[in-house]
């Protein structure tokens, strides 16, 4: 019987793809010693992957709307077309945002929304799609548009009875640059009808990404960790994420999985059942900085850029994330709803100051780059 143990794993981190027992084992560490040479062997494989720089991009969210037909047990930004607190932008207020972000340095604009099925032009939910992306491509194409999760993009496929294809080959040649990897929640199909049961299911998540790849759409990668999944479950989704660059590369896909962003789950404000379920308002740092490190050293050479979420861990602890394999801080996003709507205390807005504060205090160099990793010139 072969038995692991942590040391072989941690001394040939980064040379060899961790088995799921393998991440099973350091994700279930409780002894603090432990778990500080698992915080160790993550950041030593940053350094060795992305070296000490920690990445920066100036970005703005626009959610052009929170009217949405699904009903997640965690989102506490959705409404229904006539409840008080809804919304949706009109053509001028997207672009008098984009011109806002434009003119505070942004070089993307992230851009997400509720599943508005009133949203149609001529009938088609893809003719709307296509005239956000106009609005803000048209006046300003230097400007990277990452837009539309995977369940936005089904979501306009089964509004309108067209391919997924389709629908990625028609935002992409209006204007979308990259596609985020949020909806992914926890890729577990158990998990999903508790959490999000009217979405696509793990499987569909993952084609809808793998078109993305295949059509030359770069996508990143996500997971709501800390509510109701296992660690098991959370293993079983950095597997199927890894599979899933592993099959661009092997592939060789025009376009790949660009990072893995974290995001704990925040409970305070979203909806009684799933809060009382899980028990607590907001994160527990200590699981999600633990998570970071696996996640690290399970995606290993595949995925090499890792963010946190400001939003919801506080700067603090995004700063304290960049110790455990981060590399990257994320954005300014100007400002930020979903999550603030469910009670995040990390804020709406960071200033590039305050990005470049945190970074400088952990005693490491700063750079800003663009939604794709390009490092911006003269910035540093
Ligand atoms: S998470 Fe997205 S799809 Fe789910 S209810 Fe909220 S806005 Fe709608």
């Amino acid at each position: 019987m072969v038995v692991i143990t942590i040391d072989a794993i941690l001394e040939r981190a980064g040379e060899y793809d961790l088995s799921p027992t393998e991440g099973l084992l350091l994700l279930k560490q409780t002894d603090p010693s432990i778990i500080a040479e698992i915080r160790q062997a993550a950041d030593k494989l940053r350094n060795l992957q992305v070296g000490d720089t920690v990445t920066y991009v100036v970005n703005r969210n626009i959610n052009f709307t929170n009217i949405c037909e699904q009903h997640c047990s965690f989102c506490a930004f959705r409404r229904d077309s006539n409840s008080d607190g809804s919304y949706w932008l009109d053509g001028e207020q997207i672009r008098a945002k984009t011109i806002d972000a434009v003119e505070r340095g942004a070089t993307e604009i992230c851009m997400q929304g509720g599943l508005n099925p009133e949203a149609k032009i001529n009938g088609k939910s893809l003719n709307y799609y296509i005239k956000l992306v106009e609005i803000i491509k048209q006046e300003f194409p230097q400007l990277h548009l990452h837009a539309f999760s995977p369940q936005e993009v089904q979501f306009i496929a089964r509004i309108d009875s067209i391919s997924i294809a389709e629908v990625i080959t028609a935002l992409h040649s209006a204007g979308v640059n990259s596609m985020p990897g949020t909806a992914a929640e926890v890729l577990d199909d158990n998990v999903r009808s508790v959490l999000c049961p009217e979405k696509i299911n793990s499987a569909t998540w993952l084609e809808i990404v793998e078109t993305a790849h295949k059509l030359g759409l770069p996508t990143t990668s996500t997971m709501l960790s800390g509510h109701i999944e296992t660690p098991s479950q959370q293993i079983a989704h950095l597997e199927k994420l890894r599979a899933l660059q592993q099959t661009a590369i092997k592939n060789n896909y025009p376009a790949r999985i660009t990072e893995f962003i974290l995001l704990p789950f925040v409970g305070a404000l979203a909806p009684k059942p799933l809060r009382r379920r899980v028990g607590r308002d907001q994160p527990v740092l200590q699981d999600a900085l633990l998570l970071t490190a696996v996640a690290r050293l399970y995606l290993g050479k595949y995925i090499p850029n890792h963010q946190p979420s400001w939003v919801k861990l506080g700067l603090q602890g995004a700063k304290e994330a960049l110790t455990w394999g981060c590399n990257d801080i994320g954005g300014t996003l100007m400002e930020e709803h979903i999550t603030t709507m469910a009670g995040a205390i990390g804020g709406t807005c960071m200033s590039v100051q305050d990005l470049q504060n945190a970074i400088s205090e952990l005693g490491r160099p700063y750079q800003q780059r663009d939604t794709l990793y390009k490092v911006m010139s003269g910035k540093c």
